[in-house]
């Protein structure tokens, strides 16, 4: 099987993950993929000690060849698919893309004056979707570079390289994707997570996150003898969001500008909620975000008598931190660069990674780009030539002469 046939097998798998779901992983699609698909493929590849979890997660071995590398290098990328159609996914292959607009179904079509990028990728393969659903090249596409890598380094054994490890994990889509994750079952040294984007940047750090309830009591009266009783819980709501700083919102800020979204609001006279998500690539920001918060509901809380309760909860932080830390990682990816004669940027991600978890969990873990472009809705596509560029790429970062 060659890695476009691989790609397109497995984008047909629907595996996208459920945020409603209480089971582990959230949907029994991923586990069939990675019962069914996955494990068989990593065995016929001939990857040694594959493992299927419990919990869905995927790992195997490529034992070193040479023992003089010592690093374990570790590589990952996500099965699931995000929350958006992913039943009867058609991939349509594009060859020697002419620049023009790309006809998806009779109404929608992939369009460089709505996608720039894609004036970059003319002469080049491009596989899209019909318009119906997404493609899942996000994350499938890090699934297969990754199988292709390991199938090359198993099949030419004069490519010298040390201990590799992969994992394929369930639920990243969902925030859930490192619940389960076994690093010692895993035994990598530091590791890469290969998903989306432009092959040409590596990604060192991602915002933190914090998310907030509020949750708000009113009572409610008769509005006809309201006055000096009632207490609307909804207009409070409306009167804390304005409160907020209006430009500190996701779509007025870009590069290292944190947010406050509101993600909810519900209610009415009686009785309100509102959720927040809190994001700052620098920490103290963040922190200077919450507290702001903190200090708005407590004022709140004043004139209207305590009827506002806030949970703020933290849920990931900048790996930048950790990664500092390990300069070993980043000088790796820079010889890989080098080796390959490729300009590179540092990339910062606007959301979080898997690999921010891992870092904090203590695997080092940066991303590398798949060449996947629009992830997460209809006009998913990916570039098949960026794809094998980058298995040429993890095949230069583990071989001999770049570690
Ligand atoms: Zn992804």
């Amino acid at each position: 099987m060659d890695m476009l046939e691989r790609f397109i097998k497995y984008c047909q798998y629907n595996t996208r993950s459920d945020a409603t779901s209480l089971t582990v992983p959230s949907s029994h699609n991923q586990y069939r993929f990675a019962a069914d698909v996955l494990v068989n493929d990593l065995k016929a590849i001939g990857v040694e000690d594959v493992v299927l979890s419990e919990s869905g997660v995927v790992y195997g071995k490529i034992h070193g060849n040479d023992g003089s590398i010592k690093n374990k290098v570790g590589f990952i990328a996500h099965m699931d698919t995000a929350d958006y159609n992913s039943e009867n996914i058609k991939p349509q292959i594009i060859e020697n893309y002419d620049g023009n607009d790309i006809k998806l179904n009779d109404s929608m079509v992939l369009s460089p004056s709505q996608f720039p990028s894609l004036k970059d990728h003319v002469g080049k393969t491009i596989v899209c979707t019909d318009g119906a659903t997404l493609l899942g090249g996000d994350d499938k596409a890090g699934i297969v570079i990754i199988m292709e890598m390991a199938k090359t380094l198993i099949n030419d054994p004069t490519i010298r390289h040390g201990e590799i490890r992969i994992a394929f994990t369930p639920d990243e889509e969902i925030g859930h994707g490192t619940d389960h994750f076994d690093l010692k079952q895993f035994d990598a040294d530091y590791g890469f997570t290969i998903d989306g984007g432009d092959i040409h940047s590596v990604t060192l750090e991602t915002f933190n996150a914090s998310k907030a309830a509020i949750d708000i009591q009113g009572f409610s009266i008769h509005p006809g003898g309201a006055k000096g009783k009632m207490v609307n819980a909804i207009d409070i709501a409306v009167q804390l969001a304005t409160m907020l700083p209006g430009e500190a919102k996701p779509q007025y800020t870009q590069g290292h500008e944190g947010f406050y979204h509101l993600e909810s609001l519900n209610g009415n006279c009686e009785h309100a909620t509102m959720h927040y998500i809190i994001r700052d690539h620098d920490h103290t920001k963040l922190k200077d975000k919450k507290n702001y918060l903190k200090h708005l509901v407590e004022t709140m809380n004043i004139r209207y008598d305590g009827a506002i309760t806030l949970k703020m909860e933290d849920q990931y932080r900048n790996m930048s931190v950790v990664l500092k830390d390990h300069p070993e990682v980043l000088e790796t990816v820079e010889n890989t660069f080098k080796a390959m004669g490729w300009s590179y940027t540092h990339g910062s991600a606007r959301g979080g990674t898997d690999g921010a978890n891992l870092s904090f969990m203590g695997l080092p873990c940066p991303n590398l780009g798949t060449g996947g472009y629009n992830g997460h809705g209809p006009y998913e596509y990916v570039v098949v030539e960026q794809m094998s560029a980058m298995v040429d790429f993890l095949i230069t970062m583990v071989s001999k002469e770049t570690l």
